[in-house]
C-alpha cells in the first residue's frame, strides 16, 4: 500500500519543516517527506493524489474530548465522537474518563479502546480516573490502568479538592512517568456560580464563578507538582493569574504544562447577555483581560496545546433556563477553523505556531511523541489532513457531525476547510 501525495505545501514544526513538496506513504507510515519525496525509487506504482498546493500537516491532536461512552450515548458515542473528530482534522483524541460508569477498571478501559477500533475512525487514547469513582478519596490503581492503555489520569469535570489526595496522585504517576490532568476549581469558591463572576455577571442578576475559584487551585497544584516531582497538566485555564503562575513555573523548570480552548480565545462573558446556554461551559467564559491573557500566553509559549473539552450536551439540557443548564460546549469541528480566524489571520501567532499547538504540543505534552505521533518526520505514523486555508465553512447543523449540536459558533463562516483526513495512511474523512 503506497500513496504519493504531490504539489502540498508541507508544514510540520516539530521537524521545523515549511515548504512546497510531497508526502510518500508506504504501509501506513511516512516514508518521505519534502523536495525529493516524489523522486524516491520506492514511490513506483504507488496511488497518487494532488494536493493542488493546499496545507498538508500532521493530524491534530486533541487532549481533552468527553465522548459519553459508556452511559450517556443519546448525547455522543465514541463512534460519533471520532467521526466529529476527523471532520476537524483530528486524528488523535484523548477522551476523558467522567463517563457513567467512569473509567477506573480495566474493563472500562477495554471497552472503550475496543469501541473506537471497531469505528476505524480515529486513534483513540483514554484518560484513567485520578480516584475510584472520581469520589476524590481513594487513588486509582495507575499502573494497571497505564498497561492498559491510559495515557493520564483526571477527575475532569471535578477538582481534586482534598490536597494530600492530590499529593500521593502526583508522587505515585511521577514513577510511571504520566500526567495528572488537574480541572482546577474551588468548589467552595465556585459556590452555585454559573458564569464568571464580574461587572456583567453583576449586572444581569447573575451568580458568579470568580477567577480566584481557578486560581487558588493552581496554585496549590504548582506547590504539589514541586514538592512531588510529579508532571501536572492543567486543563482549560481561563484566568489572568493562572497563565501567570504558570509562565513562573516553567522558568522555574517545573513539571507544569497547561491547555487553552478555542472559546476561551474566541468569546467573554459578555455573551452571556443572551442569557443563551451555548455560551454556558465550564471554566466561564471570562473578561476581556482574561482573554488578552490567553492570547499572551500562546504567543510567548506558556500554552502547550490548544484542546477543545468536547462535551456534547442534548438540546434539552440547553434550552433551558440558564442557571438549570448543563455546562459544556462542542469543540471538534470548529477548533481549526477558530485558531485559524482568530489567531493566525488576527496576527497573534504564525501558522506555524498555531499548527505546533495542535499537533507537537499535545504529542509531548502526554508523551504520544514517542509513539511518532505529532509529527511527519520519517517512520511516522502517517496521520495527515489536507486543509485549504481560503475555503470558508459555515457553522450548521449540517457542518456538525457530532451527535450534538451544543455550539456558541452557530451562524459563524470561517476560514479552514479540512479536505482530507488520513489516519495510518487510510483515507478516513473527505
Ligand atoms: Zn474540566
Amino acid at each position: 500500500m503506497a500513496l504519493l501525495v504531490n504539489n502540498a505545501r508541507l508544514l510540520d514544526p516539530a521537524q521545523g519543516l515549511d515548504g512546497p513538496g510531497s508526502l510518500l506513504v508506504l504501509d501506513g507510515r511516512v516514508a518521505a517527506i519534502g523536495d525529493a519525496a516524489g523522486a524516491d525509487p520506492r514511490a513506483a506504482g504507488a496511488e497518487v493524489l494532488d494536493a493542488g498546493g493546499k496545507l498538508l500537516v500532521p493530524g491534530l491532536i486533541d487532549l481533552h474530548v468527553h465522548f459519553r461512552e459508556p452511559g450517556q450515548t443519546r448525547k455522543e458515542t465514541i463512534e460519533t465522537g471520532c467521526r466529529a473528530a476527523v471532520a476537524g482534522g483530528f486524528t488523535s483524541v484523548c477522551a476523558m474518563a467522567n463517563t457513567n460508569p467512569v473509567n477506573d477498571t480495566v474493563a472500562i478501559t477495554e471497552m472503550m479502546l475496543s469501541r473506537a477500533e471497531k469505528a476505524g475512525l480515529c486513534r483513540y487514547f483514554p484518560l484513567g480516573t485520578v480516584t475510584k469513582g472520581a469520589k476524590g478519596e481513594e487513588l486509582a490503581d495507575y499502573g494497571t490502568l497505564k498497561g492498559a492503555g491510559c495515557v493520564a489520569f483526571s477527575d475532569d469535570g471535578l477538582p481534586v479538592m482534598n490536597a494530600t489526595v492530590m499529593r500521593r496522585a502526583l508522587e505515585y504517576t511521577s514513577w510511571l512517568d504520566v500526567p495528572i490532568v488537574a480541572h482546577e476549581e474551588d468548589t467552595s469558591l465556585v459556590a452555585k456560580g454559573y458564569m464568571h463572576e464580574g461587572s456583567v455577571s453583576a449586572a444581569l442578576g447573575c451568580l458568579g464563578i470568580p477567577a480566584a475559584a481557578e486560581e487558588v487551585m493552581v496554585a496549590r497544584d504548582i506547590v504539589l507538582a514541586e514538592h512531588t516531582g510529579g508532571h501536572l497538566h492543567l486543563a482549560h485555564l481561563s484566568t489572568k493569574g493562572s497563565f501567570r503562575m504558570v509562565r513562573e513555573a516553567k522558568q522555574r523548570g517545573l513539571r507544569v504544562t497547561c491547555e487553552v480552548t478555542p472559546h476561551h480565545f474566541a468569546l467573554t462573558d459578555k455573551e452571556l447577555n443572551r442569557f443563551d446556554a451555548d455560551f454556558k461551559m465550564n471554566p466561564p467564559l471570562r473578561s476581556p483581560a482574561d482573554l488578552e491573557a490567553v492570547l499572551e500566553a500562546l504567543a510567548d509559549g506558556t500554552v502547550d496545546a490548544i484542546a477543545t473539552d468536547h462535551a456534547p450536551h442534548g438540546w434539552d439540557e440547553k434550552e433551558v433556563e440558564l442557571v438549570l443548564a448543563a455546562f459544556g460546549v462542542i469543540g471538534l469541528e470548529t477548533a481549526l477553523p477558530l485558531t485559524l480566524e482568530l489567531l493566525v489571520n488576527r496576527k497573534v501567532i504564525s501558522l506555524a505556531r498555531a499548527i505546533e499547538l495542535l499537533t507537537a504540543g499535545p504529542a509531548r505534552t502526554f508523551h504520544l511523541d514517542r509513539q511518532g505521533l505529532g509529527s511527519l518526520k520519517a517512520g511516522s505514523p502517517a496521520d495527515f489532513v489536507l486543509v485549504d486555508l481560503d475555503g470558508r465553512v459555515l457553522v450548521d447543523r449540517a457542518f456538525i457531525q457530532s451527535k450534538s449540536y451544543n455550539t456558541p459558533f452557530k451562524g459563524w463562516t470561517l476560514p479552514g476547510q479540512v479536505l482530507g483526513t488520513w489516519v495510518g495512511g487510510k483515507r478516513v474523512w473527505g
